[in-house]
């Protein structure tokens, strides 16, 4: 039996599910969800996509937050977007500091290879959402279909918008990017 490819909607966490902080997210106490960002998973699964979250947490090789404490954001996370009747399928994060020159952190598209080894993905229907441009960088190389880039919860990130690869589309948040992605899918 052949399992029919998952379209799947690739989720940045930091600015695009729950607000970024400058001092990191170390605990889950620390995670505020960008409001709209649970119900717009469930949008994007009632539409066909299955939501795979991608984040760089370097805090983890910065000694700022444990792997256990990690994945009970994570846990909690999943178990926040169910209630909100939408699922996060997985989350693949990449625990590396810039300078150890891993291949999971973004703009490489090392955790999204990771996500296709473990689940049949068909890329060129899929899509990525993030706040930075290192996101977008990401999505093009690991041959995503689209790319949108949320300003929510990091505006900072945005004079950087010149600069870099650039979106298919630039909206506010994440339910406007979920509206734009089903619309988007609808015509292709
Ligand atoms: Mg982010
Ligand atoms: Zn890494």
């Amino acid at each position: 039996m052949t399992r029919e490819p998952l379209r799947v909607v690739f989720l940045d966490r930091d600015g695009v599910i729950n607000h970024d902080s400058p001092d990191y997210i170390r605990r889950w106490s620390d995670v505020r969800f960008i409001p709209g960002s649970l119900s717009a998973v469930r949008m994007l699964n009632d539409a066909g996509f299955a939501v795979i979250v991608v984040t760089n947490q370097s805090a983890v090789h910065r000694g700022l937050i444990s792997p256990v404490e990690l994945d009970r954001i994570h846990r909690n996370m999943k178990r926040a977007a169910a209630a909100a009747g939408g699922c996060i399928t997985d989350v693949f994060f990449c625990p590396h500091l810039p300078e150890e020159g891993c291949d999971c952190r973004k703009p490489r598209p090392g955790l999204i290879r990771r996500a296709r080894n473990k689940y049949p993905i068909d890329l060129e229907k899929s899509y990525m959402v993030g706040d930075r441009t290192t996101d977008i960088e990401c999505a093009r190389r690991a041959g995503c279909g689209g790319a949108v880039l949320v300003s929510a919860g990091n505006t900072a990130a945005f004079p950087g918008v010149d600069e870099g690869p650039h979106p298919d589309m630039t909206v506010v948040n994440l339910p406007e990017a979920a509206r734009w992605i089903i619309r988007n899918a609808s015509r292709k």
